[in-house]
């Protein structure tokens, strides 16, 4: 999917957000939810999403919305530091297929990055232990604040 097109209720993160599809939930406020990515790049790759948002990607967001998910995902990034000691955090995003984006709800990535352990490829890793994604989760929740 280009840049341009309409928003498809049917996509992963509309349906994680209905209930409708299971996630390794870590936070949730009136603005966002954040859970664990089924395919992470690192050991607590969390992903970071509005909740009442169709926007597919940054471009589409209104201004207001970004501004509290910006700040969810400062919140959650820093809770991810304080749970996992990791050396550096990346926080990616991406907008269009052509620069990687393949679900197409507006969410960020808070990839935590420790020395010398290579990052996996984007969205194409293997899929989680639900079980260790579940405690990661727990931990990352923890440090909350
Ligand atoms: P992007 O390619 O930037 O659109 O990112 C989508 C991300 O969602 C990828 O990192 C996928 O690993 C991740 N992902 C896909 N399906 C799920 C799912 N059901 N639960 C959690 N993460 C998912």
């Amino acid at each position: 999917m280009s840049l341009d097109g309409t928003y498809d209720g049917g996509n992963i993160f509309a349906k994680i957000l209905r209930g409708e599809m299971p996630a390794a939930r870590v936070f949730e406020d009136d603005h966002v939810l954040a859970f664990m990515d089924v395919f992470p790049q690192a050991r607590g790759h969390t992903l970071v999403i509005p909740k009442h948002s169709a926007a597919r990607n940054l471009l589409d967001e209104d201004p207001a919305v970004l501004s509290q998910v910006i700040l969810g995902v400062q919140r959650v990034a820093r809770a991810v530091r304080a749970a996992l000691n990791p050396d550096g955090i990346v926080v990616t995003q991406f907008n269009g297929a052509p620069a990687g984006q393949t679900v197409y709800h507006l969410h960020f990535h808070i990839i935590p990055r420790w020395e010398g352990v290579a990052l996996g490829r984007h969205a194409a890793g293997g899929m989680a232990d639900p079980a260790e994604l579940k405690v990661l989760a727990e931990q990352i929740a923890a440090q909350i604040s």
